[in-house]
């Protein structure tokens, strides 16, 4: 998953950066309201959400909110700010925040608020979903073969997130692109194809009864095996 970041602060930036990199997150940094903006309005539908810090240098954060919900948009939004008091917190979820945590927090306070913001991908009714003998729990994000537990590298796990996400369907080489790489990773034009190989392979060493299907230059769908 790929989580926009906009702080100011640079302690506090390159602090949760590392930590949301180290839980297998894309994380995009940006330190001012503005950036974000024109961010997100170019970038629609890519992150998954958005870590909002309220007192930004060009404004207050919670105007960007305003303005995204204006348009229609709805990722998920966590404020974050060192006013943490009731009145605050009422006008952030007012203002179409999706939740509200004072500065400081615990981090694992943060990662359990995140992930209950995540927790349904749109139109799903459960955390996990199953395909042949695999399934993907999108809340711990965890993949598993019959039961067992299947372990895999970072851009992995994200390649696979994306693609359960929409089974049966057809997920744009683009897309995967963002869903895979941060704004500040270096990409190779085949890394993608080599993340998928392998994918493709463990699964059929795991006899998961899934495989992924691609069409070249496209995109690539994960499906049950016949
Ligand atoms: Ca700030």
């Amino acid at each position: 998953m790929r989580i926009l970041l906009v702080e100011d602060e640079p302690a506090m930036a390159s602090a949760l950066r590392s930590a949301l990199t180290r839980q297998d997150m894309i994380v995009d940094h940006l330190a001012t309201r503005a950036d974000a903006e024109a961010m997100l309005s170019e970038s629609r539908g890519i992150y998954d959400a958005v870590l909002l810090d309220r007192q930004l240098p060009d404004g207050d954060g919670l105007d960007l909110v305003r303005r995204l919900r204006a348009k229609g948009d709805t990722v998920p939004v966590l404020m974050l700010t060192a006013r943490g008091d009731l009145i605050d917190r009422v006008a952030g979820l007012d203002h179409g925040a999706d939740d509200y945590l004072g500065k400081p927090f615990a981090f694992e306070e943060l990662l359990a608020r995140l992930r209950a913001l995540l927790r349904r991908p749109p139109g799903m009714r459960s955390d996990t979903v199953r395909i042949g003998r695999l399934s993907f729990d999108f809340v711990h994000r965890e993949t598993r073969v019959a039961g067992q537990m299947l372990a895999m590298p970072r851009r992995e796990l994200l390649v696979l997130e994306s693609l359960m996400r929409r089974m049966g369907r057809m997920v744009l080489r683009t897309f995967l692109m963002e869903a895979v790489f941060g704004l500040d990773d270096e990409i190779q034009s085949n890394a993608l194809d080599t993340h998928v190989s392998r994918l493709r392979r463990k699964l059929a060493e795991a006899d998961a009864g899934a495989t992924i299907d691609g069409i070249r230059g496209v995109g690539y769908l994960i499906r049950e095996t016949t």
